[in-house]
């Protein structure tokens, strides 16, 4: 997928609201209160009315795109972009491209793109041989400093690994965490959340593999999970012991600071689950941006208010 393929297919708002509408209704229109399939576009308000009972339905009622003013192909553009950018966009320079007068309005729509992002990996289960670790994140903070830094964002990573065709490690999935602290209990509870699907018990990860902080020792314990220490001869090595955790907190900290020019703890964990998202679907660029779109058509959105007053802990 790449630009002119998406000039094609979306040239005018009509080939969004089009694309909308049979997503929404791939079988024809039915109307959601009488089942009725005639309908008269209300093309103003992008509303379809139903010609049996007057009913006046949405394609993208309770989405993201919910009552929205910008046009959707704006919108669609900044999907783009965000699905297909390696290191994330800078909200400036879409505010530019697409000519959004007010700052606020595209800060709002990334915002919900990476709702739609982490409804997503919402659904994904860690499983397997999983790395553990965890970063500080702040304005002046660069790496690690051991755990209980003051004013800085505490935030645990757990990437799962396979082995491949020729015998090598490579990552698979992965999860990033704003957390209050690396206590035993809230390793376990995001272990727990992370790798035991839905109604069932035990975890489908089986080792952990860590710098050995106790709280990884007693939580693995507690969930009957083997735990494997990394251990550090020499300070330099740390990136060879827990590789991919390393690589996930390097790849998360140059984006936040990179484009994003630092970010709020506020939002910390939505940004960090675009660059989870984006770091998930790494072997599927190609589909990148057809993904997100269809994930952003099928959330529930999160509203500016939300936004403004959500706090770290809450936006999970
Ligand atoms: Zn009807």
């Amino acid at each position: 997928m790449n630009l002119l393929v998406f000039q094609e297919e979306f040239r005018t708002e009509n080939d969004c609201r089009n694309w909308l509408f049979s997503t929404r209704w791939p079988q024809g229109f039915r109307c959601p209160r009488c089942n009725g399939e005639e309908y008269t576009l209300l093309e103003r308000r992008n509303l379809y009315l139903c010609k049996a009972c007057r009913y006046q339905s949405s394609p993208i009622a309770g989405t993201i795109f919910h009552k929205t003013k910008t046009p959707l192909l704006k919108w669609f553009w900044l999907i783009y972009r965000m699905a297909t950018s390696k290191t994330g966009v800078s909200i400036a320079e879409m505010q530019r491209e697409l000519e959004i007068k007010d700052y606020k309005t595209i800060w709002v729509m990334a915002h919900k793109i990476r709702k739609g992002m982490s409804d997503r990996d919402a659904h994904y289960r860690l499983a397997g041989l999983v790395e553990m670790d965890e970063s500080f994140f702040g304005p002046t903070v660069t790496g690690k400093r051991g755990r209980g830094a003051e004013g800085k964002a505490l935030v645990i990573v757990a990437v799962s690994t396979w082995i491949d065709g020729t015998g090598k490690e490579r990552p698979g999935f992965a999860h990033a965490f704003v957390a209050d602290d690396a206590t035993a209990d809230t390793i376990e509870n995001l272990l727990r959340r992370l790798s035991v699907p839905e109604d069932e018990i035990t975890p489908l990860v089986s080792q952990i593999r860590t710098d050995g902080w106790r709280s990884y020792q007693v939580a693995a314990k507690e969930l009957e999970i083997a735990h494997h220490r990394a251990i550090l001869r020499d300070p330099k090595d740390s990136m060879k012991l827990l590789p991919w955790t390393h690589r996930l907190i390097a790849n998360a900290k140059a984006v936040i600071s990179g484009p994003h020019r630092g970010v709020s703890e506020k939002h910390l964990q939505r940004y960090l689950t675009e660059v989870c998202y984006r770091f998930n679907r790494r072997f599927w660029e190609r589909q990148s941006f057809h993904r997100l779109l269809n994930a952003c058509a099928s959330t529930t959105t999160i509203t500016r208010n939300e936004l403004m007053a959500k706090t770290a802990e809450q936006s999970q």
